[in-house]
């Protein structure tokens, strides 16, 4: 009989922070690819003698405000340590990190996975400066330092994942948060989010976790879940036929889907943490952490969107995916009242057009449009404008600017709907029309719409036919 297991995942993800500078110098920060290896780089960072690093204040800004999107308790005092190794990208010999003391404690991300709430418990986060690049070209390795001290945060999970969907959401909320507070674009192409994963399989029902192998390199939301899956087969292969899972650290190779041991828990480096004494403790006050508190997550208003406003899944989660969007929407609704129609004039309409015009357009060009975008959908929602015609005005406002009412009235647009002038348009029409009305009271039936017709003529276009339609049928009945 074939034993049932399950799969148990923690991560270690780190984050790129958006400041401008490195963390402890004033040298570009590498948030994308430099055109050149080793041009922001300088005696601080490069580690010469009698240099002292100097901590960034906009990266303790954004480390905080990212462990409120984390929900951590941001602590008051966190100490920076050295995390010493000899490797040729790292010109200090040693990396400066937070391992007894970091800056966040606790925390969780809660997310949608198949359409269900899940939470995933954070252990901490800490902050640290990463290490340089290294190039292997014809059997030579070129070291780059641009990246070298650059800031990162990097996040431990609590082993809480179950499956690889599990971990991709996971990674996908973090992209989110980080965009959302600001800390970070978290673009995995950029290497702006790495991610390690901690994997371990025991049969199901077991109490204890097994030895765990901690897979390295994954460097995109596909190869993530390709990672995960050749490894979770990898030990239950070595499990059915009776032998044991080493604690040790593999690297991933996505070329060829396997991963190789890179260190066992034999040959773990001894990394003599220390306290940097270059570095004092950091110390924030309260006022300084309260201040950077976020309220609301994307996962709160898209809960709300779902739950409150009744959004299909999709619409959404599209709508609470960034910041932009979703506060156009936010503040659309709260004019409108109406949640289902504002949503559709983002998602069909307005994306619509976007996707449509050759230069590159969103809701941020338009982001102080709201009101006439509201406008339009009290027009459409009175009958004054039929939503066909809403399209047009709609266009006119994004590309043109003006005000919605100036525009559906220049366009002449504007549906008329004053049931008694409308009866003395159509009473005008079917007194001037007393053989077509004998021809269509004797069986004639198709000259109902040259009446319309003639309701529509009279009226320039500017009545609602619908409201035609139905006086006309009174009155012939
Ligand atoms: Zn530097």
């Amino acid at each position: 009989m074939s034993k049932e297991y399950e799969i148990i995942m923690g991560l270690e993800t780190h984050v790129r922070i958006k400041s401008n500078t490195k963390m402890f110098c004033s040298c570009a920060n590498a948030l994308e690819l430099a055109p050149e290896p080793n041009i922001h780089v300088c005696p601080v960072c490069m580690a010469f003698p009698g240099q002292l690093p100097v901590l960034s204040e906009w990266v303790i800004d954004l480390a905080v405000r990212a462990s409120h999107a984390l929900r951590s308790k941001v602590e008051k005092t966190s100490i920076f340590d050295r995390k010493s190794y000899f490797y040729p990208d790292l010109p200090m010999g040693y990396q400066i990190t937070q391992l007894y003391h970091p800056i966040a404690d606790g925390g969780q991300v809660q997310t949608m996975v198949d359409g269900e709430v899940k939470t995933f418990r954070i252990h901490h986060m800490h902050i640290e400066n990463d290490a340089g690049k290294l190039i292997h070209v014809s059997g030579k390795t070129l070291c780059d330092y641009n990246r070298a001290g650059s800031p990162l945060m990097e996040i431990v999970t609590e082993p809480d994942f179950r499956s690889k969907s599990d971990v991709i959401a996971y990674l996908e909320e973090i992209q989110k948060l980080m965009r959302w507070c600001g800390s970070s674009d978290a673009d995995m192409e950029k290497w702006q989010l790495r991610c390690d994963v901690n994997i371990s399989v025991r049969e199901k029902g077991e109490a204890t976790f097994r030895n765990r192998v901690e897979l390295k390199n994954i460097n995109s939301f596909s190869s993530i879940g390709r990672a995960i899956d050749v490894e979770y087969a990898r030990q239950i292969e070595i499990y059915e036929s009776g032998g044991s899972i080493d604690q040790e650290t593999r690297g991933w190779n996505d070329e060829k889907w396997f991963s190789t041991p890179l260190r066992s828990k034999e040959d773990a480096m001894d990394y003599r943490y220390f306290p940097d004494p270059d570095l004092p403790p950091l110390v924030l006050t309260e006022a300084y952490i309260t201040k950077r508190e976020i309220d609301e997550l994307p996962i709160d208003r898209r809960l709300k969107y779902l739950n409150e406003y009744k959004l299909s899944s999709d619409d959404a989660r599209i709508l609470a995916s960034d910041h932009v969007t979703s506060d156009f929407y936010e503040k659309l609704v709260q004019i409108t009242n109406d949640p289902k129609k504002s949503c559709s004039y983002i998602t069909t309409i307005l994306f619509s057009i976007f996707d449509s015009h050759h230069e590159k357009i969103g809701l941020s060009d338009i982001q102080d449009r709201t009101d006439e975008i509201a406008e339009v959908i009290r027009l459409v929602n009175t009958d004054e404008l039929s939503s066909t015609n809403s399209k047009i005005v709609i266009e006119k406002l994004v590309f043109e600017w003006g005000k919605t009412d100036d525009w559906v009235d220049t366009l002449g647009l504007r549906q008329k709907n004053d049931l008694s002038a409308l009866e003395a348009i159509v009473d005008q029409v079917l007194t001037g029309s007393t053989s077509q009305v004998t021809e269509y009271k004797s069986g004639k039936i198709n000259l109902f719409w040259f009446f319309v017709g003639q309701c529509m003529k009279l009226s320039q276009g500017q009545w609602n036919p619908k409201i035609f339609t139905e006086i006309l049928n009174k009155k012939l009945s």
